[in-house]
Formats: structure tokens, C-alpha cells, sequence
């Protein structure tokens, strides 16, 4: 069911690999999600011009096991979409609509590979933080990279020790055909989920389909829109 709360922003956290991070209290209002789903963010009004407007999709970052606060994260950059909503001052409400998408986890004990770069890690957060606290028994390889930097680096190694379900890989650079083969062992019998910018999907996905992986058996997140 789309439900449309409005919610006021009550911290913004500038992270590794230019990620501008912001949490909204939820102050009772009831927002059902799965882990993975992303939601329309829509501000009161833009403080810089926008030729795109003042809504854009993002996806949820947190677990929708946390019913005090959502979160949701996206490259910063000069948009005035995104200058707008890093200046409104704090506690400003903003709408959140949603939720949507179908980036979510299986009902099934399948294997999960979670591959992608920089900021296409946002929803995998989501899903990796329920995952663990669900105690699910899928055994979840995330394989990641960043330009600079790991971003949610700490965050990951975090849940990856209390997690032995899960393996994080890292690298800095664009992922490549030999990081994925070098870390999967098992191209059958698992579920690929790719999030991030069109260009980020496309190579993957390329690599995956020539290493036998079928269409079927691959999830994807695009964000269309970079
Ligand atoms: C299903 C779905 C899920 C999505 N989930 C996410 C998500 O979780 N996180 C996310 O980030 N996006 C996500 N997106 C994409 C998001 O909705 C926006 O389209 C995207 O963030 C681009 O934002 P923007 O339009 O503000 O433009 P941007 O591409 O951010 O910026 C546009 C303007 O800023 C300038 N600019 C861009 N980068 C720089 C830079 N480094 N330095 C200086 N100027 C710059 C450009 O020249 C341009 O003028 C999702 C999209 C879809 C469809």
C-alpha cells in the first residue's frame, strides 16, 4: 500500500564517497516497507532553482524494523534539489512517499550477491541490516567498490562480525570481471542483486550474463536519473 507521511528531518551526515545521508523522525506515523524499496522524497519548497523539480526517488536506507526514524542517502551534488534539502534548516518536513520497487529479499533461504559501486550500496545497507537482525539464514556476499573510499565501510565490517552469514569484499576502483569471479565461486543456485547508476548496472550485469548467470536470477535497482 503507498502511503505519503510528512516527516521532519532531524540530521543530515556527510559521508565517504560525497554520500549526503538524511534521517527523518517518524513521530508515530505509520510507514510499512521492505528492506530495499525506495520512496519519493518531496520538499515544501526549493531553496535553489531546479529545472527537475522538488521531488526525487530515493532508496530507504534504513531497516523498516526501526519504527522511530527512516532514512534515505544520495550522491551530493549542485543540483538544487540537493543543495535545497542539505540547507533547510533542521526539523523542516518533508514529504515521503511510498513505498515502491520490488529490490527486495526473497521468501527463500537462496544464496545472495550483492554487487555494485559507491552509491548504489544504499539499499543493500537496508537489506543487509534486516537480514541481520531477522537472523535469515541466506549466506550474502557483497562485493563493492568506491572511488576513494568504502562508503558505509565501518557500518559493513560492523555487521559482517556479528553476521557469519555475511562476506564483504571491497575494492577501490570500478568493479571488474576478475574482482566477481575472484569472489564467487558459485555463478548457479543464486539471486544477483545490482543497485546504482545506469552505467555502474550495465557492467555488471554484462559480466554476470557472460559467466552463465541467467536473466531470471538477476534483481536490479537503477537509478535512473544520474
Ligand atoms: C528507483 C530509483 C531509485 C533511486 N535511488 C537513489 C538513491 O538511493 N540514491 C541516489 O543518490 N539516487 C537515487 N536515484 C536517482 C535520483 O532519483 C536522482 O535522479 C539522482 O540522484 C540525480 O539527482 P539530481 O537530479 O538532483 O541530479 P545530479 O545528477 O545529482 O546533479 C545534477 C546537476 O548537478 C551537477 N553535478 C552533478 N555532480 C556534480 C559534482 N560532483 N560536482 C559538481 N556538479 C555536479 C550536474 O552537472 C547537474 O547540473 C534513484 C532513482 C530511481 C529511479
Amino acid at each position: 500500500m503507498v502511503t505519503t507521511i510528512n516527516v521532519p528531518i532531524v540530521q543530515r551526515c556527510q559521508l565517504q564517497e560525497g554520500i549526503l545521508e538524511v534521517t527523518c523522525k517518524l513521530h508515530g506515523n505509520e510507514f510499512p516497507y521492505k528492506a530495499g524499496q525506495n520512496i519519493q522524497v518531496t520538499l515544501p519548497s526549493l531553496l535553489f532553482n531546479d529545472p527537475k523539480g522538488k521531488t526525487r526517488t530515493f532508496n530507504i536506507l534504513s531497516s523498516p524494523n526501526n519504527s522511530e526514524y527512516i532514512s534515505f542517502a544520495f550522491f551530493m551534488s549542485d543540483s538544487g534539489f540537493k543543495k535545497s534539502i542539505s540547507q533547510i534548516p533542521e526539523n523542516s518536513k518533508i514529504q515521503i512517499k511510498g513505498p515502491f520497487g520490488l529490490f527486495t529479499l526473497p521468501n527463500d533461504n537462496k544464496n545472495l550477491v550483492f554487487i555494485t559501486e559507491g552509491v548504489g550500496v544504499i539499499p543493500i545497507i537496508g537489506i543487509i541490516l534486516f537480514a541481520t537482525e531477522e537472523k535469515l539464514r541466506n549466506n550474502m556476499i557483497l562485493l563493492l567498490s568506491g572511488k576513494k573510499d568504502i562508503p558505509y565501510g565501518d557500518d559493513l565490517a560492523s555487521i559482517e562480525k556479528i553476521n557469519s552469514n555475511l562476506s564483504v569484499k571491497t575494492k577501490i576502483g570500478s568493479i571488474t570481471s576478475s574482482f566477481i569471479k575472484n569472489n564467487i565461486k558459485d555463478f548457479k543456485n543464486t539471486l544477483f542483486y545490482l543497485s546504482g547508476t545506469s552505467e555502474t548496472i550495465s557492467k555488471i550485469k554484462l559480466i554476470l550474463l557472460q559467466n552463465g548467470v541467467s536473466i531470471r536470477d538477476l534483481m536490479i535497482e537503477e537509478f535512473i536519473g544520474y
